[in-house]
C-alpha cells in the first residue's frame, strides 16, 4: 500500500524515456546544426511535403505554432477586421485568440452536450450577416461527428471553415484525413501534441494552391520574390531544427495513434463499473487519435485528489470555458450563456494515457477511478 504510493504513473511521457528514439532526434538534430541552415529551407520543405502526403492533401505550410495555424489560415481565406468567426466555447483558448490575432471577431458559441463540439444546429443559429467562417475543433483527437452538415451548411452560405486539428492528427471523418475536408486545417506540434516538436510549431494543411502560396507569404514578412515584400505580414515560420525532429516523430506516429487506441480501449474496459461517464466512443474505427482520454464525472475535483494521493497525474481540458475567461469578458457572455460547455467543464477530466503506458500503469488507473467510486457510494445514499 505505501510502496504503491511512490510509483506515479505520469501524464504523459518525454522522448528521452524511449533511447532508440532520443538517439535519432539528436542525431537530426545535429544535422541541421551542422549545416546551419535554421529557418525553413530543404529539412522545413522535406517536412511539408510528408506531413501533407500524410494528411492526403495537396499541400502543407509550416509555420510557428497551431495558434498561427489558425490565424494565417483565416487570414490567407480573406477573413479579418469586421468579420465574426463561430467558434466552440469548449475549446483551448488558442481557438478564440487565433481569431482576434486575424483582426476579426469570435462568435463563441455552445456545444452538444454528447460530443462536446459543434454541431450545424448550433452554427445555423448563430449567423449573422457578419459571420464568414466557422472553426470546428477535433476536441481530444476525436473527429467532429456533425462536419459534413457543417460544411455543406457553409457551403450554402458561402462561408469558410477552417478546421482546428490541433488535437487530431492523422484521425479520419468518413475516410478522409481531418484538416482535409474543411478549406483549411491547422495542425499544431507542441511538445505534448501527438506529433509533438522540441519547442513551437505548427502546420496549414490545404488542397488550395492559391492559399498555400499566401500562407507562404503571411508566415515570412510577405516577400516574394526576395526583397518584394508584398503584404506586411512578420514572421511565423517552422524553423529547420523542429522540422527534423518532426520528420523523425512522423514515421512513428501511426503505431503511436495504434497504441493510444489500444490503451483507450482498455481503459475503456476497466472502468466499465466505474460511476463515471467514460468518453464517448468514437463513429468509426478511425476517427478517434485519443490525444486526451477524458471522462466525467459529477465529483470531479475529488476524483482528482484522490488520484493524486495514489500518484496518478490528471488534468483538466478545459476548467473554465473561453467565453468565462477573462480575456473575452468583452464579448459580454456570463456564467449561464453557454451551459453545456459550462457543465463540461465542471465534470471532465484526463486520465493519464500515452504510447509507452505499461499494462500495471493501465491497471492503476483503472483501480484508483474503482476504488474512489466504491469509498464514495455510501456518502451518495446518505443525506448529503
Ligand atoms: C494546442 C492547441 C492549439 C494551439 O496550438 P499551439 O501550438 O499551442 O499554439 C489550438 N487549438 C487546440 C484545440 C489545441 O489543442
Amino acid at each position: 500500500m505505501t510502496r504503491g504510493i511512490h510509483l506515479e504513473v505520469p501524464f504523459t511521457r518525454l522522448d528521452h524515456a524511449e533511447p532508440a528514439l532520443f538517439a535519432e532526434l539528436m542525431e537530426a538534430v545535429e544535422g541541421v546544426a551542422s549545416g546551419a541552415a535554421f529557418i525553413l529551407g530543404e529539412e522545413v520543405e522535406r517536412f511539408e511535403a510528408e506531413f501533407a502526403a500524410y494528411c492526403e492533401a495537396r499541400a502543407a505550410v509550416g509555420v510557428s505554432s497551431g495558434t498561427e495555424a489558425i490565424a494565417l489560415a483565416l487570414r490567407a481565406l480573406g477573413v479579418g477586421p469586421g468579420d465574426e468567426v463561430i467558434v466552440p466555447a469548449n475549446s483551448f483558448i488558442a481557438t478564440a485568440e487565433a481569431v482576434t490575432l486575424a483582426g476579426a471577431r469570435p462568435r463563441l458559441v455552445d456545444v452538444d452536450p454528447e460530443s462536446g463540439t459543434l454541431t450545424a444546429k448550433i452554427v445555423e443559429a448563430a449567423l449573422t450577416p457578419r459571420t464568414r467562417c466557422v472553426i470546428p475543433v477535433h476536441l481530444y483527437g476525436r473527429a467532429v461527428d456533425d462536419l459534413e452538415p457543417i460544411v455543406e451548411l457553409a457551403r450554402e452560405r458561402r462561408l469558410a471553415v477552417v478546421e482546428d486539428a490541433c488535437q487530431a492528427h492523422g484521425a479520419r471523418y468518413r475516410g478522409r484525413r481531418v484538416g482535409t475536408i474543411g478549406h483549411c486545417g491547422c495542425f499544431s506540434f507542441y511538445p505534448a501534441k501527438n506529433l509533438g516538436a522540441w519547442g513551437d510549431a505548427g502546420a496549414v494543411v490545404t488542397d488550395d494552391p492559391g492559399v498555400a502560396e499566401r500562407l507562404r507569404l503571411l508566415r515570412s514578412h510577405g516577400e516574394h520574390p526576395k526583397h518584394r515584400h508584398r503584404v506586411s505580414a512578420g514572421t511565423a515560420r517552422l524553423d529547420a531544427i523542429q522540422a527534423a525532429v518532426l520528420r523523425v516523430k512522423l514515421r512513428r506516429l501511426d503505431d503511436w495513434t495504434a497504441e493510444r487506441r489500444r490503451l483507450a480501449g482498455a481503459l475503456t474496459e476497466r472502468l466499465a463499473d466505474a460511476p463515471i461517464d467514460p468518453p464517448p466512443e468514437p463513429d468509426a474505427e478511425e476517427a478517434h487519435v485519443h490525444h486526451l482520454y477524458v471522462v466525467q464525472s459529477e465529483d470531479r475535483n475529488a476524483l482528482r485528489e484522490h488520484l493524486g494521493r495514489r500518484g496518478i497525474q490528471s488534468a483538466v481540458h478545459y476548467p473554465l470555458p473561453i467565453h468565462l475567461q477573462e480575456a473575452f469578458s468583452h464579448l459580454g457572455l456570463g456564467t449561464g450563456a453557454l451551459p453545456a460547455a459550462e457543465r463540461l467543464a465542471r465534470r471532465v477530466l484526463s486520465l493519464p494515457l500515452f504510447p509507452g503506458m505499461t499494462e500495471e500503469q493501465l491497471e492503476r488507473v483503472g483501480r484508483a477511478v474503482g476504488e474512489f467510486a466504491r469509498q464514495r457510494e455510501p456518502v451518495a445514499a446518505g443525506a448529503v
